[in-house]
């Protein structure tokens, strides 16, 4: 279990999660959905340090870790269990699909580049790419793009897959193969911490499903309950605002 606990964040005095705790069973697949605004990206963004928390810890089971602090190796022990799949790809452009996939192994985690580039041919394998290997981001779709940064992402061989809107920068018909991707590493055992505001797909990949607002969880449970039997009022007004 990945335990979050106590997670605040303001930004110029507006408190934007408030003691936020969420718990992440192992090969979970947890999907957080709420309203524009409601602080999802923060959550995420504060769990790779991009944002600093007000207060707030997460333990991936060898203790806490305080996501206020700047230690450099506590944010290092931290963010090297994580990989993290951005709304925008974040790929480098002036590289190619592999080197995208493979450079991060061979800098952040120290493999030697031959192995790095069969790890990332693997993962681009995996991802349906392995066409496409020798291929700069502007040559490729927005869907292939993002396949890449799963594929960087999962290459590291993180302890949580956290992907914020994985789709939303995407056409609709690119959608259904980033989909089908995550769907595929959620059955193979990945654990995920994902955002989207694709509720048919929240509905069908994830095990758990936590709607967010005012910084706070409002209301959890599997797929079935939260979508077909919100408890709260406030799940059941923004649920039928997204059809
Ligand atoms: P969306 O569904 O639109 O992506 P979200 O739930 O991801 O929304 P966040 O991006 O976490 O929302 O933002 C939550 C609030 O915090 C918003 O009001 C946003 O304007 C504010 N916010 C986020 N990042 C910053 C920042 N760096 N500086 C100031 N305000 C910020
Ligand atoms: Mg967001």
């Amino acid at each position: 279990m990945i335990q979050i606990r106590g997670v605040s964040k303001s930004f110029a005095g507006t408190k934007v999660l408030d003691r936020l705790d969420l718990d992440i069973p192992r090969k979970n697949v947890v999907t957080v959905i709420g309203p524009s605004g409601s602080g999802k990206s923060t959550l995420l963004r504060i769990l790779d340090f991009l944002e600093h928390a007000d207060a707030g810890t997460v333990d991936f089971g060898d203790g806490a870790v305080d996501l206020t602090t700047t230690k450099a190796a506590e944010i290092r022990k931290v963010r090297s269990k994580i990989g993290f799949v951005f709304q925008n790809y974040n790929l480098f452009l002036n590289k190619t699909a592999l080197q995208n996939v493979a450079e991060p192994l061979i800098y952040a985690k120290g493999i030697k580049p031959g192995e790095a580039r069969t790890i990332a041919a693997e993962q681009l394998d995996r991802v349906g790419l392995a066409d496409f290997q020798d291929r700069y981001p502007s040559t490729l779709s927005g869907g292939q793009q993002q396949r890449v940064g799963i594929a960087r992402a999962v290459a590291q061989n993180p302890e949580l897959l956290v992907l914020d809107e994985p789709t939303s920068a995407l056409d609709p018909e690119m959608v259904n193969g980033v989909l089908e991707v995550i769907k595929q590493l959620g059955k193979e055992g990945m654990t995920m911490l994902m955002v989207t505001h694709e509720m048919r797909f929240a509905y069908e990949a994830s095990n758990h499903v936590v709607f967010i607002e005012g910084g706070h969880v409002i209301e959890q449970g599997d797929p079935k309950q939260i979508f077909e039997h919100p408890r709260e009022q406030r799940t059941a007004e923004f649920l039928s605002s997204t059809n």
